[in-house]
C-alpha cells in the first residue's frame, strides 16, 4: 500500500484551491501552481454556484467564503423575444437557492481560504510538461522551474496542458457555436424581482439577465457563430464595434437588453464558448485531471463551476479512503463521469463484503460531511 503524501495542483481557479483544501482534510500536502500572475484573472464574468456546489464547499468547511460573495438568485423565467412568459421556477431548495458571483470574485475567495489554511499557492507556474517518475511525478513550468510529487493533478481548465500529457490523442475542446459577453450596468429600471433570472429567446441570440440587491443589472449575452473565431480575432474589435452589433442583434427584441448594453461601462471580454467531448480515460499513472479539464460541460447549464467543487471533494475523499491512488483514480473516475452518476450512490449492504475497495462508499457523495468515513467491515 501506497500512501500519498503530497500533490502537485496545477490551476488555481475554482476545482485548484478547493482540491489544495480538501486533500489538506484528507493528509495530504498540497501545492497550487497557477499560470497567471498574482490577481491577474479578473475576468468580468459572473457564474451562478447551484446548491450542489454550495453543499460539496460546506463539507470542507469552505462554503462561508463564497455565501459572502454575490447575491442569491432563488428563481429563473424564461421568456420569447415578444416578451411572452414560457415558464418559470425555482433555482434550487428554497432554502438554499443558488447564488450568483462574479467569477473573479469566486476564484478570490477560494484562493484566500486555501492560503489562509496554509496551501502555498505559486503564481506565474505555467504546465509545460510532466513525467511520471519511480516514486511520483516532476513536472516543468515555463519560467524553467520545476517540482516534483507524489500526484499531480491537473485543474487546469478547458483548455488544460495536463490533459494532453495524460493523453496526447485526447480530443481537443469542441467549439459550441456561440461567443458569450456580457456586464454590469447601473441606472436602468427593469420589470422584474430582484434575484430572479430573466432568460429571454431573443430573434437573434440569447440573453440573460437578474437585478442585484443594490439595483445594478447583471446581463450576459450568447450569441451564434458558426465557425470558430481565429485565436485574437474576438479582440481585435473594438467595444464601440462590439456595443453596436449587440444593440443590432436585440433591437427587435421586447425586454430591456438594448438599455442595459447601452448603461454598461465595460463589456466582458467577449469569449467563444467551447466544451469537452467525452475522454478515453482521466488519469494516467500518477497524472489526473478534475474539473473542466475532464469534463466542462456548456455554461449554459450553469453547472461547470459546481461540478469542478464536487470533484475536488470527491477526489480527496477518495484518496483519504482508499489504500493507493491507482483504485481512487479509478473510482473517482466511475463516480464523477457524466451518465456514471447513478453509481454515485452508496452500493447495497450485501455487496459490501464482496467489493471492499468499491464499498468506501463516502467518498461517493460531495456534499456528506467530511467526517464520514467507509464503515469498518468494508475496509480492504
Ligand atoms: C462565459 C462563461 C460563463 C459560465 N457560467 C457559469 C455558471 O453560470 N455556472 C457555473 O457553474 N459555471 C459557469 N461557467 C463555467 C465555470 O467557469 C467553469 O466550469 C469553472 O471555472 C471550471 O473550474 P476549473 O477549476 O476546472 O477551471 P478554471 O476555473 O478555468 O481554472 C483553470 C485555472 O488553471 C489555470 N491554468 C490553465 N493552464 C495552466 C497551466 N498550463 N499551468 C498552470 N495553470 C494553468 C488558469 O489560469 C486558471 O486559473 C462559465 C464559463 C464561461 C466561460
Amino acid at each position: 500500500m501506497t500512501r500519498t503524501r503530497t500533490a502537485l495542483i496545477i490551476g488555481g481557479g475554482i476545482s485548484g484551491p478547493t482540491a489544495a483544501m480538501a486533500l489538506q482534510k484528507a493528509g495530504i500536502e498540497p501545492v497550487v501552481f497557477e499560470a497567471r500572475p498574482d490577481r491577474a484573472d479578473g475576468v468580468g464574468a459572473f457564474l451562478t454556484l447551484a446548491p450542489n456546489g454550495a453543499d460539496a464547499l460546506r463539507a470542507i468547511d469552505a462554503e462561508a467564503v463564497a455565501r459572502a460573495e454575490g447575491f442569491p438568485t432563488p428563481a429563473i423565467t424564461l421568456r420569447s423575444s415578444t416578451g411572452k412568459h414560457l415558464g418559470s421556477g425555482p433555482t434550487g431548495l428554497s432554502e438554499q437557492p443558488s447564488r450568483t458571483l462574479k467569477r473573479a470574485d469566486l476564484y478570490r475567495v477560494l484562493r484566500e481560504e486555501a492560503a489562509n489554511r496554509g496551501v502555498p499557492i505559486e503564481h506565474g507556474k505555467r504546465l509545460v510538461a510532466a513525467e511520471t517518475t519511480d516514486d511520483g511525478v516532476r513536472a516543468a513550468f515555463a519560467d524553467g522551474s520545476e517540482a516534483v510529487g507524489d500526484l499531480l493533478i491537473g485543474c487546469d481548465g478547458v483548455h488544460s496542458t495536463l490533459r494532453r500529457i495524460i493523453d496526447p490523442a485526447a480530443p481537443a475542446p469542441a467549439y459550441a457555436g456561440l461567443i458569450n459577453t456580457g456586464g454590469y450596468a447601473s441606472g436602468v429600471s427593469v420589470e422584474s424581482e430582484q434575484g430572479s433570472y430573466e432568460m429571454i429567446f431573443g430573434r437573434h441570440a440569447f440573453f440573460g439577465y437578474a437585478v442585484t440587491p443594490d439595483g445594478a443589472v447583471w446581463w450576459f449575452a450568447n450569441v451564434p457563430r458558426r465557425d470558430e473565431p481565429e485565436r485574437g480575432e474576438l479582440a481585435a474589435i473594438s467595444e464601440e464595434q462590439w456595443r453596436d452589433r449587440l444593440t443590432t442583434l436585440y433591437r427587435d427584441d421586447a425586454g430591456p437588453a438594448v438599455s442595459l448594453i447601452e448603461a454598461t461601462p465595460h463589456l466582458s471580454a467577449v469569449s467563444p464558448i467551447h466544451t469537452m467531448p467525452r475522454l478515453s480515460t482521466w488519469h494516467a499513472g500518477r497524472m489526473i485531471v478534475i474539473g473542466d479539464a475532464a469534463h466542462a460541460p456548456s455554461p449554459t447549464s450553469g453547472q461547470g463551476a459546481s461540478l469542478s467543487i464536487e470533484d475536488a471533494v470527491v477526489l480527496a475523499r477518495c484518496l483519504r479512503d482508499l489504500p493507493d491512488h491507482e483504485q481512487a483514480f479509478a473510482r473517482f473516475e466511475s463516480l464523477r463521469r457524466p451518465g456514471s452518476r447513478r453509481s454515485s450512490k452508496p452500493p447495497p449492504a450485501s455487496t459490501t463484503a464482496r467489493r471492499p475497495a468499491r464499498s468506501a462508499a463516502p467518498c461517493a457523495t460531495p456534499s456528506c460531511p467530511w467526517s464520514s468515513r467507509p464503515p469498518p467491515t468494508a475496509k480492504p
